[in-house]
């Protein structure tokens, strides 16, 4: 996994943060500093850098992979390498922990000026794309009630079929992401990258090749969505931009 990749699944969890409220508690640590508990908005940078890690260490530390997913009260070792075990996936384990990526928190979040949509065509990496489904639009990229909202939301009844906006490499299918429900990843090419969340069902499987305009998902509302839609965005590095600059307009 590259760096474009693991910064798109590092920044992916801002992005859906404008779809929902994710409540999180905040249990303050006790005892000898040899570890840090994750408390709500902290992501794995942050923590480094209060610490002056490199992040890359604290994550292979804790033995944490991209993206490098943290969640609230979770004990990270800071200067020594944490028994395995204490880490180990929980995907099948109950209950599942609340977790959060490598992101900042969206209260902390003051980027609009980043956020600017640009058309690049032409540009390396850029890449033509189709709509993901046949829907209105209701809510555009950009700030929504003061928060971020780094994606447009499709709306469309559940199990409307979900295509791929372009061919690429499926990069992450899963519902791991708590709150995001089914989500899809596809990767277009070395910086490009579009995602699709909220999911009733995920039809393919990570590592699965795709062609632009294969059936991918099926609309739901898993995860902490209000309604049934897609809530669509595309990624140029780490940067979200307005799916809909690269969107044919209808
Ligand atoms: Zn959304």
């Amino acid at each position: 996994m590259d760096a474009a990749l693991r910064i798109v699944l590092l920044c992916l969890l801002l992005v859906l943060s404008g779809c929902f409220r994710t409540v999180i508690q905040y249990t303050p640590q006790r005892g000898p500093h040899q570890t840090y508990q994750v408390r709500s908005g902290d992501t794995l940078s942050s923590i480094a850098r209060r610490y002056h890690l490199d992040y890359q260490v604290l994550a292979r530390r804790n033995h944490l992979r991209s993206p490098y997913l943290i969640y609230v009260g979770q004990h990270l070792s800071l200067w020594s390498e944490a028994p395995r075990a204490s880490y180990m996936p929980t995907n099948t384990a109950s209950p599942k922990p609340r977790i959060k990526s490598d992101f900042k928190a969206p209260s902390r979040v003051k980027k609009s000026a980043k956020r600017v949509a640009k058309r690049t065509p032409g540009k390396s990496g850029a890449v033509s794309l189709r709509w993901p489904l046949d829907g209105k639009v209701t809510s555009r990229f950009g700030r929504r009630q003061g928060r971020p909202h780094d994606g447009v939301d499709i709306g469309a009844k559940e199990g409307t079929p979900v295509h791929a906006a372009a061919a690429g490499e499926v990069v992450y299918a899963d519902n791991r992401l708590s709150g995001y429900g089914n989500l899809i990843i596809v990767r277009h090419s070395h910086d490009m990258f579009t995602a699709y969340t909220h999911n009733q069902r995920n039809l393919v499987s990570k590592g699965a090749r795709v062609q632009q305009g294969d059936i991918i998902a099926r609309v739901g509302h898993t995860g902490r969505a209000s309604g049934s839609h897609l809530h669509f965005e595309v990624r140029r590095g780490p940067t979200p931009v307005d799916p809909q600059a690269y969107l044919p307009r209808r």
